[in-house]
């Protein structure tokens, strides 16, 4: 028998100030019920913040298994959005007192359904709901987030201080736009981290931030930049002006006939693998020999209802639920120096490293580098985190970049020493923002027609940084490949 130990908190305990209690007794409030919200609930619940109302008045139709992938999880079809997602966060964490409210912030007098919220949270696409929100927090001094986003892009404002109120907080750009995939997880990741840093900051420099931007056709891609600047160079100021598809037809079929190969189906993993059939990919081979344990669901989502299962297994079936049409092969192996023959046969257009270990980081990237196929490699801490895009002759190399092979040696010190690696902390936020960051990078790799050349250098994510995600450019391209020519 499988037996469990532990409980679902247990590796973000480890971390130093940490006070689940103090999460567990805190309140939210979530306005919104479209593809931000459901990465916003999935992260809160991870969390474990005990007590959350979602407040949205639309009723749930067929159309909306498209937004989000709460709805799609759900077996039970309740009337309203905020009854099937109050029912999915149940299922995600049993601790939460969580409660869909059926209701709209239409007026000044609608905020009478507030009761004790330590910070309110507005992901609607809505300004004037947004609008109602703001004035109730700023009359009463409650901390309120206002976040939007669309297909590509995605803003989060964080109103403590009130005597800087503007219009633009409202973003009343992103009316009628819909939520995509790749924007909510990033932005719905900042949201949490910041809502985390409201009810339990941890030191004196774990303070909020005032705006975080997203952008997937910018250049900084996390900069205040609206003009996408890799489009400036091929279309007139006019063609500017011009809005995006919201859901690009043509990326869907292009992205159908891609073969994604991902290593580990962790935290990283979860979000992830979301993303690629949300997305559309054609095939996802998924390599993992881990079960779940009950440790893993503050993170990795999409196990509540696992425990026991091996991860590739359980993922698969959740996978399954959200695009039937994906092929998906699990593999409930160790990866190793066995997979040359896998590699050898097939050739996926593109390798996922969602690994924590230098060993097998490494060994990623010596198949990347003997069979030329790109790779995506990310890494996260509990607040912090990294992605590396690298294509072999166009990119420097995640062993050029964080030097994977002196990591892997002194990995293997610790274990001929210790006889094991130390169990590290992890929560649900940085997996979230890096699984989605390595979504968007994935674009360029697989997609560079619409998004561009693949980031040559290091993508960070810092908790405490001042932009929370910024770029180190490198202006060398290593060629670390071609010393495995010929290699057999
Ligand atoms: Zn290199």
């Amino acid at each position: 028998m499988f037996r469990i130990v532990g409980d679902i908190y247990d590796r973000q305990k480890l971390i130093e100030n940490w006070e689940q209690e103090r999460l567990l007794e805190s309140e939210v409030a979530v306005i919104g019920s479209g593809t931000l919200a459901h990465y916003l609930l999935a992260a809160i619940a991870g969390l474990g913040i005990g007590k959350v109302k979602i407040f949205d008045n639309r009723k749930l139709t067929r159309a909306d298994k498209k937004e989000g992938f709460l709805y799609l999880l759900e077996s039970k079809h309740p009337p309203y959005r905020s009854k099937a997602l109050e029912g999915m966060i149940r299922k995600i964490n049993q601790d939460i007192n969580v409660r869909g409210i059926n209701w709209r912030f239409l007026y000044p007098s609608s905020t009478k359904i507030f009761e004790k919220e330590n910070v309110i949270i507005d992901v609607t696409n809505d300004p004037i709901s947004k609008s109602v929100v703001l004035e109730y927090g700023e009359k009463n001094n409650i901390p309120v987030i206002l976040a939007s986003a669309d297909e590509n892009s995605g803003k989060v404002y964080v109103m403590k201080d009130y005597s800087k109120v503007r219009e633009e907080h409202l973003l009343a750009e992103y009316y009628g736009k819909r939520q995509g995939i790749i924007a909510s997880g990033i932005i719905g990741g900042i949201i949490c981290e910041e809502i985390r840093k409201i009810l339990m900051p941890l030191d004196e420099e774990d303070e909020n931030i005032e705006e975080f931007h997203f952008n997937a056709f910018s250049k900084d891609r996390f900069g205040k930049e609206e003009v996408p600047s890799f489009l400036r160079k091929e279309e007139t100021e006019n063609d500017l002006l011009v809005e995006k598809p919201e859901e690009n037809p043509k990326e869907k079929r292009k992205l159908k006939d891609k073969y994604v190969f991902m290593v580990g189906a962790g935290a990283l993993a979860n979000f992830l693998a979301l993303g690629l059939a949300k997305m559309g990919i054609g095939e996802l081979n998924v390599v993992d020999y881990d079960r779940v344990d009950i440790t893993n669901l503050n993170r990795q989502v999409l196990y509540y209802d696992s425990v026991g299962t091996k991860k590739v297994y359980a993922l698969t079936e959740k996978l399954r639920r959200i695009n039937r049409r994906m092929i998906i092969f699990p593999i409930a192996q160790k990866f190793t120096s066995r997979f040359d023959s896998y590699f050898r046969k097939h050739r996926p257009d593109l390798i996922l490293d969602t690994v924590d270990n230098f060993r097998t980081r490494y060994l990623i990237q010596k198949f990347s580098y003997k069979y030329e196929i790109p790779l995506i490699s990310g890494g996260t801490g509990p607040f912090s985190g990294q992605v590396v895009t690298y294509k072999p002759g166009e990119t420097t190399c995640v062993n050029c970049h964080l030097d994977l092979k002196k990591g892997a040696e002194e990995e293997k010190k610790i274990l001929e020493e210790y006889g094991c690696l130390q169990t590290l902390p992890s929560v649900v936020t940085s997996n979230l923002i890096i699984a989605s960051v390595m979504l968007n990078e994935m674009r360029t790799i697989l997609l560079p027609e619409i998004y561009g050349p693949p980031l040559n250098g290091v993508i960070y994510y810092n908790s405490k940084g001042r932009k929370r995600l910024s770029i180190l450019r490198s202006s060398n391209i290593c060629r670390c490949h071609e010393k495995y020519k010929g290699v057999k």
